[in-house]
């Protein structure tokens, strides 16, 4: 039998043709998928190739395959796209991670804005982020991407933010006040490679925020006449971009 199912794993899990799988992959393998020794699984090691992985031995605590066939896939957008998103309230920063990877974002930093209602404790942070990073690895697989997107350690400043993402092609801040500025009006000398885009919380961003964050580069930008809610503004911010210069069609 060959399983769809893609299983990520650490490069130091494939040694020459040979992959160990172990922890939560062994009973998925096991007790899950009911998969024995001669069945086949999709191995992926955040790299651009889905590997063919033949059971060799399923045991208790690890499971030994050998690669049989390997195919290189191009899943990633040619437009990495750094998001930095306000906290905002329940699971809607949840809901924004998960969808983002689909829609192909390459990194996500959760911020801390003026108007921020939600805030995180030094001592949730480690809980939080381990949270995060399992909804991306889920949502990775799910939608079978090669690159596992980045979350952000720490929740940052607009400042840090802008000063890390000082060298990407586009710099946008999404703005509901902004009147003039769209992603298609913006002026541009090559089609951009790289992104990095701001959206605020629930209240939006004030005005004072929205200054420093010109000071950085940083061009102001509107999706529309609509207000959008803070976890919608985000994945049509991603899809429109994708579109534009990335590889949504
Ligand atoms: N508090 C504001 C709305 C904030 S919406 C108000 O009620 O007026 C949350 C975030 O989504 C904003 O900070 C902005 O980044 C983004 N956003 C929502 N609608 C937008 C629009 N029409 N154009 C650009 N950005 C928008």
């Amino acid at each position: 039998m060959i399983s769809r199912h893609k299983f990520f794993v650490q490069k130091e899990q494939i040694i020459g043709n040979k992959v160990t799988l172990t922890g939560s992959d062994v009973s998925h393998i096991r007790t899950v998928l009911r998969l024995k020794t001669g069945d086949s699984i999709q191995v992926i090691s955040d790299s651009d190739k889905w590997l063919t992985v033949r059971l060799l031995e399923v045991k208790a605590k690890e499971v030994h395959g050998e690669v049989i066939a390997s195919k290189t896939v191009s899943l990633e957008s040619p437009l990495a796209i750094h998001l930095g998103q306000a906290l905002i309230k329940g699971n809607k920063f949840d809901v924004i991670l998960r969808k983002s990877v689909e829609l192909g974002v390459r990194s996500v930093t959760s911020l801390k804005t003026e108007r921020c209602v939600v805030k995180i404790q030094q001592t949730e942070m480690s809980k939080k982020l381990e949270r995060w990073k399992k909804i991306v690895l889920e949502s990775s697989k799910q939608c079978g991407r090669t690159q596992i997107p980045q979350v952000a350690e720490e929740v940052e400043t607009l400042e840090t933010f802008c000063r890390k993402n000082n060298d990407q092609d586009l710099k946008l801040v999404f703005w509901e006040l902004e009147e003039n500025t769209t992603l298609k009006n913006i002026k541009l000398d090559a089609k951009p490679r790289s992104a990095a885009i701001l959206i605020g919380p629930e209240g939006g961003f004030s005005q004072t925020e929205i200054e420093s964050i010109r000071e950085y580069g940083f061009q102001t930008v509107s999706l529309g006449p609509r207000i959008l809610r803070a976890e919608t503004a985000p994945l049509v911010a991603l899809s429109l971009l994708q579109l534009l210069w990335g590889d949504l069609q």
